[in-house]
């Protein structure tokens, strides 16, 4: 019941619904009715589709925080195969691959537990690559940067905030910088490859930035020391990428 209502809440008034429609939330009744509105609040940022796009960078490109063959096979073997497996599963659940996987993930609990899987194993992979760079900035600029300041009290705050929701996370599993229902940041993390889009995730709302803490994401180099994968991890952040995400959501 505590899913339900909060899945209710979630999409209740206009500016939900909005930001719904932004995450590719599309499906239910009155998510149908707002999204006769302007093609235009659709954000790019919502597109993902269902087969994997090349990686932005080379494997080695990384290095001062991920080595080169744990992203080759990072890229290749795990993310290839979410890639492959939530095809298949979309081919089975007649899910139609010309729309946004999101919508498939706003709903997921309508699906199996495979496509749960590797559609959101896709899906985050997808946002992870993007979300990283060789030639990152410290730190955000613009909106973003005042809005983690506002809602974390500071940037260093903020990191330590992320950095234990990914330290903290037993297991396998994503710590994640979502905006809510209420267009706030928040810091959270899901296990195995769930995120904040799925109807059936704890925390809810619209991924901003996702760490990927699974072991194969930094076992080679760091094996247990998870800690230092993430300290090291900060220098790659591509927060060009993540503001003017951040920025399509407002
Ligand atoms: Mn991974």
């Amino acid at each position: 019941m505590k899913k339900n209502t909060s899945r209710r809440m979630f999409i209740t008034d206009s500016a939900k619904a909005t930001l719904a429609i932004t995450a590719g939330l599309t499906a239910g009744g009155s998510l149908m009715e707002a999204c006769a509105g302007p093609k235009h609040i659709v954000s790019s940022s919502f597109g993902t589709g269902f087969t994997q796009e090349p990686l932005p960078y080379a494997y080695n490109a990384l290095e001062k925080a991920i080595d080169a063959m744990t992203m080759e096979i990072h890229y290749t073997k795990h993310a290839a195969t979410y890639a492959t497996n939530v095809q298949d599963a979309a081919k089975a659940e007649g899910v139609d691959v010309s729309k946004p996987l999101e919508d498939v993930l706003g709903k997921i609990s309508k699906y199996s537990a495979r496509m749960r899987n590797n559609g959101g194993g896709h899906y985050n992979h997808e946002l992870f690559w993007k979300s990283m760079t060789p030639g990152g900035t410290e730190k955000p600029s613009g909106k973003l940067f005042a809005a983690i300041e506002a809602g974390f009290s500071s940037f260093e705050a903020f990191k330590t905030q992320f950095t234990d929701a990914g330290k903290n996370r037993f297991g396998s599993g994503w710590a994640w910088l979502f905006l809510d229902s209420d267009k706030k940041l928040r810091i959270g993390s899901t296990p195995n490859q769930d995120n904040p889009l799925m109807d059936v995730s704890d925390i809810k709302g619209l991924p901003v930035l996702g760490l990927d803490v699974w072991e194969h994401a930094y076992y080679l180099r760091y094996q247990n020391k998870r800690p230092d994968y993430i300290a090291n991890w900060w220098k790659v952040v591509n927060w060009e990428f993540v503001q003017k995400r951040y920025e399509s959501f407002l």
